[in-house]
Parts: C-alpha cells; sequence; structure tokens
C-alpha cells in the first residue's frame, strides 16, 4: 500500500496485477475488515487499497481460504507507489517474511488472478510482486513464490482451455 490515487477522469484499464502482503497475522478471524477501516478511517483513503484480498476465514470448526471483494475494479487502487494508474492489487493476508503462504492460499488468489487476466487481457508476464517496483520492501515477503502463483495460475488457465473444448 502507498499513495492516495488521484482523481482521475481518464477510464481505469488495469495492464498488470501487483502482488501484496499484509503483514499481519493470518489467525482465522477476518482482519480484512481492519485494514479496510485504517485505509478509509486513518489514512482516509476512498475505500481499501487492494482490489482483492486472500484471508484464512474460519467458520464453525471449519477454515478456509477465501477471496475478499476490496476496491472495485473499475477504480484504481493505492497499493503500489507510481503504479496505481494501471494495474490491480491483490493482498495475501499474513507475514511471508516469516513463513511461506500455504499452497490452498496461493490456489485460491490464483483463481480471481485468472479471472482478472482473462477480463482484462492481462499476460502472465504482467504479474509482478510489490518489490519489484519497490525494493526497500519485502512485500510480499522473502518466502513467498511468485513462481508458484504462477504455476497454479497456469494450471487454472489449462482446465478452462479444456473444458471450452468439449
Ligand atoms: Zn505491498
Amino acid at each position: 500500500m502507498s499513495s492516495k490515487p488521484n482523481a482521475t477522469s481518464h477510464i481505469f484499464h488495469p495492464e498488470k496485477i501487483i502482488v501484496h502482503h499484509s503483514l499481519t497475522r493470518d489467525s482465522g478471524t477476518v482482519s480484512w475488515g481492519a485494514i479496510r477501516k485504517y485505509h478509509t478511517q486513518t489514512l482516509k483513503w476512498d475505500g481499501i487499497g487492494y482490489h482483492a484480498g486472500v484471508e484464512l476465514v474460519m467458520s464453525g470448526t471449519e477454515a478456509n481460504y477465501e477471496v475478499l471483494m476490496g476496491r472495485m475494479w473499475d477504480k484504481p487502487g493505492a497499493h503500489t507507489r507510481g503504479h496505481n494508474h494501471d494495474s490491480l492489487g491483490i493482498c495475501f493476508i499474513g507475514d511471508y517474511d516469516k513463513l511461506p503462504p500455504k499452497r490452498e492460499m496461493l490456489k485460491a488468489g490464483a483463481e480471481i488472478i485468472a479471472l482478472w487476466m482473462k477480463i482484462y487481457d492481462i499476460s502472465i508476464n504482467n504479474i509482478f510482486t510489490h518489490h519489484e517496483f519497490n525494493k526497500r520492501k519485502s512485500c510480499p515477503g522473502v518466502l513467498f513464490s511468485l513462481f508458484t502463483l504462477k504455476m497454479l495460475i497456469q494450471n487454472i488457465r489449462r482446465v478452462d482451455d479444456g473444458e471450452e473444448e468439449n
């Protein structure tokens, strides 16, 4: 997360996807709301800075990784300084400097990213980590594998292709 988006009149057309982590602990209780509250009430942004989040959500005794809605997709977010005007931001809740994200979490994120790629015609080469644009941040964490995430995205896209042939 970084700067407040500019109030621009031109149409927001995302050309890339940028991956983040929240640096908060993923404890099974929803912290997406806390992030939204921080962005809108403390920082006074128009909405949560990310277009989507992935978080472990407890329901009774079951815990599942859920994709959570963030900033509307036709509006620039506030997540990567200098790149908010042409990118969608997704945040994996947790601190992946300490532990790698679970494969199930990456799979949940891969689903929404694959959908964005399809809707906005974004190539796999246009998925980046926040770190690639700001070397002072390790975001989404030194133990977060963009390679694995891209592999899972490719798997989803291959399944899509297969279904189209049936
Ligand atoms: Zn980040």
